[in-house]
């Protein structure tokens, strides 16, 4: 059942079990997955400090399993400086990457002691003014990235061509150019665009570098970093193969960082929902689960992600529905399967279910969010949750 005296939360019999003590549905994260999934990512990257992005799941024993593993934060809100001051994370660990801001949520994060933020347009820039000497900036520089699940560089990021003329802007304002930054896109299919942002970015340090534009010693390659969901993605260190070698070129004295968010949480977390009820149309069995759509599952929408999903029963396969519990029509999680069939307090998981899922859940038509069940919340933690 365990290594090192730590549970397998995603195990039938411990899946049952904590069920049984917190009800249904639950997502179950597992902090020992995250700290692994944190070092592996670290080897993957050897000198580059991971800043983990909470967007994705932003739960206090992730953000504490973390840093206990070594790690930072990038923080977008002030409700995620919030987590961050709750946990006890010092303002030094954190950086702030919401290229837009309200001015009270650059005054909280100031407060908090953040000192790094993203700009990415002269009138973001011009709000730094105000804390020239207590806030330096990242450039966010544009690279658009059409193979990405997700493309974050149409919302965000200004063109290459532009990013030197917005460090003249913040040079000529008194705020100091920490460096630039990227997101090439969330579940990025390889790692050549970053490798690309990486060249492109180093050759606008050391020209902002030249024209005396701030420190410019740091180049943030944002996050993306993709996981399985079914379809095999290549094994993190193969995929950051092309990023090792870029970084390789740049001068020693550039610190390097990155803002994983999906990597570290996405394996580390299971949904487990309950058959509410069942019936027989058109020759499929449709399963009505306490999860769905407007819950958990909300990420097939919002991220694009197919999540793997079983049953804890064996027996002859029918074609099967499973959906989700509100009256909306849409709400289906999965068509065309082949189930054994399934009674009514059945248990079904979801793996692959830490990242985006939770975070972007609802309560539409009164139905809870999934419970979050924590588990090896300590490196040796025998069960605790
Ligand atoms: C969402 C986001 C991340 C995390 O991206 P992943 O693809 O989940 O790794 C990192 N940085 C910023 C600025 C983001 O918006």
């Amino acid at each position: 059942m365990s290594r090192r005296g730590r549970i397998d939360p995603f195990e039938p019999a411990q899946i049952r079990r904590l069920v049984a003590e917190f009800g249904s549905p639950l997502l179950i994260v597992d902090c020992a997955r995250v700290r692994e999934q944190y070092r592996s990512l670290a080897r993957a990257l050897p000198g580059v400090d991971l800043h983990y992005a909470l967007k994705p799941l932003p739960h206090p024993a992730v953000v504490r399993a973390v840093i206990d593993a070594g790690g930072w934060l990038d923080l977008a809100t002030t409700g995620e400086v919030l987590v961050a001051a709750a946990v006890g994370v010092p303002g030094a660990r954190c950086i702030h990457t919401h290229p837009i801001k309200r001015a009270r949520d650059i005054r909280n994060a100031l407060e908090h002691g953040v000192t790094i933020f993203v700009a990415d347009n002269p009138d973001e820039v011009r709000k730094f003014r105000a804390h020239a000497g207590r806030a330096s900036l990242l450039l966010r520089v544009s690279f658009r990235s059409p193979g990405a699940v997700c493309d974050l560089s149409r919302k965000f990021g200004c063109d290459p061509e532009q990013a030197l003329a917005l460090a003249r802007l913040a040079a000529s304002l008194d705020v100091e150019v920490r460096g630039f930054s990227f997101h090439v896109g969330s579940q990025a299919v390889d790692a050549a665009k970053h490798a690309e942002a990486i060249e492109v970015c180093a050759a606008l340090l050391a020209a902002a570098r030249r024209e005396r534009l701030g420190a410019c010693d740091t180049l943030d390659i944002g996050g993306g970093f993709p996981i399985d969901y079914g379809e095999r993605a290549a094994g993190i260190h193969r995929y950051c193969a092309p990023i090792r070698r870029a970084l390789a070129q740049l001068p020693k004295r550039v610190r390097v960082i990155a803002e994983p968010g999906r990597y570290i949480v996405g394996p580390a977390a299971i949904g487990v929902a309950t058959v509410m009820g069942r019936a027989q149309r058109e020759g499929h069995w449709w399963y009505y689960l306490d999860d769905g759509l407007y819950g958990s599952y909300s990420g097939q929408l919002y991220d694009h992600a197919r999540y793997p999903v079983s049953v804890m029963r064996d027996g002859p396969l029918l074609p099967s529905v499973l959906a989700g519990p509100t009256c909306d029509g849409i709400d289906v999680i999965a068509e065309a399967l082949q189930l054994p069939k399934l009674n009514i307090g059945d248990l079904v998981v979801g793996r692959q279910m830490g990242a985006y899922t939770w975070a972007t859940a609802s309560t539409f038509n009164f139905f809870p969010k999934a419970t979050i069940v924590v588990v090896n919340r300590q490196p040796g933690d025998t069960g605790g949750v």
